[in-house]
């Protein structure tokens, strides 16, 4: 047996078999074998490269006929180095040398090689860094399996445990079998943490080397609670965690009856509360749990979830899909926040890579720099625009001019619509996301010029504290209990009451029982959260008074440290309810 301790970041425990994928940043764990097996592992190697030359052969001749025979040479690139003597004598060498597996040899050296190639002057050999990875990925998958195609056909249910998920990845995951996920990678706001709970599937990421520990078909138990990994457990493990699945089953089917009902504070006001949505598909859902409409439609999902650019009718038809689920609820469509951790595979390649990326040309800049794909966009939403209550908001505003240029180029694609006779609603409600310290400073200004503000604390906290929101070598140090977050949070809903802009809190503090009463206390009416969270939220809403909550919020004000503020109201809300934290813990 062996206990993991990571980051929790979606709740729930799940005891399975595990399918441990091959993303490409996987690290194989390094299996010594005893001098008798080297002979062996010569023959699997061969056998794996003999195999690999076969599937290239047969691309090669798919792609001729297809593509053309100067398309299909790229393939001479990958049978050249399979067949490249120097490089599986260094692989054979390795296995005889330190006695370790044909995986774990053939991982290393061609990871040497592509560092290698990676650091060469020349940009066209840098450039076949992705196809030392593809050449990496096809032995290994002869040596042990293709997990990830695996992963779309599961016989039985499963966790999977991953180095890291791309959030396109998490989103294709198949509900119905996959239990649960741990990664060695991630932070408790990385989009890939923010599906998985929005799926439903107990989550915990930044465990650093659990791909390691684990081999598929391995028991596991991940308890996104308290955010361990338990690899191999012993029978009594097993026996209290059984108890504990149940117990946890039995608290949300009690906890599902809040979401029908109203979310109104003991003396009486009602807190609008929202769902956040990266696909169409989740809206029944959110609207079963209680949302009153959609606060978020992180749209860029789309883009990640299909192989090439969606085009503005497809997503015409997913804003349609959205609206008619919607039935004449609000509906906050977030225009493209691509860029930084959610990238297309196609773009992963090395042009595209920016030194610090969450600080590059993603979100509303990556839009305004590339006008057909923001135009094609505000055209789809637009043209649904006169079918429901259709908001727009731009993510990631920084400056004024960002703001002004996005509101430009609407009104040009208003116009271009009313040349061709096609109808929208000229009086769309237009806001921002306040996500950057900068924006949220001079909020006043800002306010202005919109007709709502929807405070992201995810990456508002990541900017403020200047912690990478999915690094989990900093995650202790990205919290939303930090006083300067919530000074600004504070401050950010003072201006917009002032000046009597609409304003929510869409950032995943807002489902987190620990900040409810805060929020609440602070002045914030309306939030919008990951659908799973919803009843809980409506239950610690129904149980407490506003006169508490600002009495809560006054006090949390006063603490000089992230960890005094999180105490504090974590012991608040336990008095508030504690069967939510009690339900939580294991026997
Ligand atoms: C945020 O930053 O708080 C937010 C809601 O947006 P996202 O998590 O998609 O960056
Ligand atoms: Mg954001």
């Amino acid at each position: 047996m062996h206990i993991k301790q990571g980051i929790q970041v979606s709740p729930g425990v799940a005891i399975a078999q595990a399918v441990v994928v091959d993303a490409e940043d996987v690290r194989i764990p390094r299996h010594t074998i005893s001098a008798s097996k080297i002979p062996s592992e010569h023959g699997r190697l061969e056998a794996a490269i003999h195999q690999s030359l076969a599937d290239i052969d047969q691309l090669r001749e798919q792609a001729s006929a297809t593509l053309g025979p100067e398309l299909a040479k790229i393939f001479d690139f990958h049978a050249g180095m399979l067949r490249d003597p120097h490089l599986t004598g260094q692989i054979q060498k390795l296995i005889e040398s330190e006695k370790v597996t044909a995986e774990y040899a053939v991982y290393v050296v061609l990871r040497r090689q592509a560092m290698m190639i990676r650091n060469l002057d020349n940009r066209y050999f840098r450039q076949r860094v992705k196809d030392v990875w593809d050449i990496e990925r096809r032995i290994l998958g002869h040596l042990i399996g293709h997990t990830r195609a695996e992963l779309g056909h599961l016989q039985r249910d499963a966790v999977v445990i991953a180095h890291d998920l791309t959030p396109s990845q998490t989103a294709s995951l198949d509900k119905s079998k996959i239990k649960a996920l741990a990664t060695d990678a991630g932070g408790s706001t990385s989009h890939t943490a923010i599906l998985a709970h929005a799926l439903g599937i107990p989550a915990v990421v930044g465990l650093e080397d659990v791909t390691g520990a684990v081999n598929t078909g391995d028991t596991v138990i991940i308890d996104g609670n308290r955010g361990t990994v338990i690899v191999r457990p012993d029978a009594a493990q097993l026996m209290t965690y059984r108890k504990t699945v149940r117990r946890i089953a039995d608290h949300e089917t009690t906890l599902d009856g809040f979401g029908q009902l109203p979310a109104v504070t003991k003396d009486g006001t009602e807190i609008n509360i929202q769902a956040n949505i990266e696909f169409p598909s989740e809206i029944s859902a959110a609207l079963e749990k209680g949302a009153t409409g959609i606060g978020l439609y992180r749209t860029e999902f789309l883009y990640l979830a299909s192989d090439s650019e969606p085009s503005e009718d497809q997503q015409y038809e997913a804003y349609m899909e959205a609206v008619v689920k919607l039935a004449g609820r609000p509906l906050t469509i977030r225009t493209l926040d691509l860029g930084a951790d959610k990238l297309a595979s196609d773009d992963a390649d090395l042009d595209h890579i920016e030194r610090n990326p969450f600080l590059g040309c993603r979100s509303i800049r990556l839009c305004l720099q590339n006008l057909p794909l923001f135009k094609t966009q505000l055209r789809a939403i637009l043209r649904a625009s006169t079918s429901g209550p259709i908001r727009v908001m731009f993510p990631l505003i920084s400056n004024m001019m960002e703001l002004r240029q996005a509101k430009m180029i609407m009104n040009d694609v208003m116009e271009d619509l009313h040349d061709e006779g096609i109808a929208y609603a000229d009086d769309l409600p237009i806001g921002i996301m306040v996500e950057v310290p900068s924006t949220a400073i001079q909020i006043k200004i800002y306010a202005d010029e919109v007709d709502f503000l929807s405070v992201g604390t995810n990456d508002l906290i990541q900017y403020t504290l200047a912690v990478d929101r999915g690094n989990e070598r900093v995650a202790s140090l990205y919290s939303a209990a930090h006083p300067s977050v919530i000074q600004l949070i504070k401050d950010v809903l003072r201006t917009a009451n002032r000046t009597q802009t609409d304003i929510s809190l869409c950032g995943e503090m807002a489902g987190e029982p620990e900040y409810v009463i805060l929020l609440l206390g602070l002045g914030y009416r309306s939030l919008s959260m990951t659908p799973p969270a919803i009843p809980e939220v409506k239950k610690i809403i129904r149980s407490v008074s506003l006169t508490q909550c600002r009495r809560v919020a006054r006090r949390a004000s006063n603490f000089e440290s992230d960890r005094e503020v999180f105490n504090y109201l974590r012991s608040e809300a336990r008095k508030v309810v504690p069967e939510v934290f009690e339900g939580l813990s294991v026997d």
